[in-house]
């Protein structure tokens, strides 16, 4: 099966969930031996990258207005450069962007979809991915039967790995007409945190139990040392404790890390909603009866004004 992989980019590098994409499109190609094309819109800093984790081909698109996207226009250039590689397969990550990439080109390409996708297909004839659903609450498998398929997979799902391969860089042109460029980006406001949230591996979060915004050094000290992002409650961020788009939940972003580490968050269901993909929850809490233990996978009952400070020495003493 050839598959055709779309990569995302964010200050002109290739998101990392777009690589993990990249790594999933290369699994399931390689059991039948069919080809790997990445399509990328600009000259993205990391481009070597899409080489190094499997494509045999890179087809860039230069043409200045794909820097907005226009999820319309890229759907159409996504169509034709399927064809143009006689591609069944599509595989982006699942993003804002792509959610409303995926049922164009769903209709463009007559081709069925599954987003969300936590699971590799079974084979290319039995085509059953498992897909997350109800904010990570669930599992849903689906079974794709059209000759065309598009998957777009959940941050995280897949573990990015190298596989180095030609990674051709071949210029792309999409015959796209120009009414497929309808939009424009007046302005865009950049989360300012050194780790992206969404994409993060581990994510280091506070609640109301801190007390108050000049506390906040006990998050950010233990997620320096970590490497994490940092996230908060949306009390917190309500409160300005916190920049609003560190909210996380239900209502906030949704998060699926290695690790989330809750400090001082009672565990609404609104808030769990947000971090129950995540693969290892810790929580660190005052109360043995707070519900975020029913979701942690480990649990400190204590003191964060205690504990935290020592976590933090000792990982910094073990590194
Ligand atoms: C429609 C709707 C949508 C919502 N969406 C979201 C959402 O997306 N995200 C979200 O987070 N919330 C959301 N909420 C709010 C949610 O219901 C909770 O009110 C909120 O998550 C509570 O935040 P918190 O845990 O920080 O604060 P609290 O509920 O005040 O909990 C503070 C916790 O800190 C502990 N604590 C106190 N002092 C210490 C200490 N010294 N050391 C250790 N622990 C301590 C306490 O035991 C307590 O468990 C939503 C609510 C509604 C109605």
């Amino acid at each position: 099966m050839s598959v055709l992989i779309f990569l995302e980019t964010t200050d002109n590098q290739i998101k990392k969930s777009s690589l993990e994409a990249l790594v999933y499109g290369r699994t399931i190609a390689s059991r039948s031996g069919g080809s790997v094309t990445a399509v990328v819109a600009g000259n993205p800093s990391n481009l070597s990258e899409a080489a190094s984790h499997g494509a045999s081909s890179v087809m860039q698109i230069s043409d200045s207005r794909f820097s907005q996207n226009d999820t319309q226009a890229f759907a159409e250039a996504l169509s034709e450069a399927a064809n143009q590689k006689s591609a069944s397969l599509i595989v982006m990550a699942k993003s804002v962007f792509s959610d409303s990439i995926v049922p164009k080109l769903s209709s463009i390409w007559k081709a069925g979809a599954a987003t969300n996708v936590v699971s590799l297909p079974e084979s290319d004839a039995n085509f059953s991915v498992k897909r997350s659903i109800f904010t990570g609450k669930a599992f849903e498998a689906m079974k794709l039967t059209s000759e065309r398929k598009i998957v777009s997979i959940k941050k995280n799902a897949v573990a990015v790995s190298l596989a180095p391969a030609a990674g051709e860089v071949v210029a792309f042109q999409p015959s796209v007409s120009s009414k497929a460029f309808s939009i424009r980006t007046v302005s865009t406001e950049k989360a300012t945190g050194e780790i992206l949230l969404s994409d993060a591996e581990i994510v280091v979060s506070g609640g109301r139990g801190l007390k108050g915004p000049e506390n906040w050094g006990l998050v950010t000290d233990l997620a320096k040392v970590l490497g994490a992002a940092t996230g908060c409650s949306k009390p917190v961020s309500d409160l300005h404790w916190r920049p609003h788009h560190e909210h996380v939940g239900q209502t906030g972003i949704k998060v699926s890390p290695n690790l989330y580490i809750a400090i001082g968050i009672s565990g609404a269901i609104q808030h769990v909603a947000g971090i129950s993909s995540s693969k290892v929850i810790v929580a660190i809490n005052k109360d043995p009866e707070a519900p975020i233990f029913k979701a942690a996978t480990y649990g400190i009952v204590g003191d964060a004004f205690d504990v935290v400070p020592k976590l933090t020495q000792a990982l910094r003493n073990s590194l």
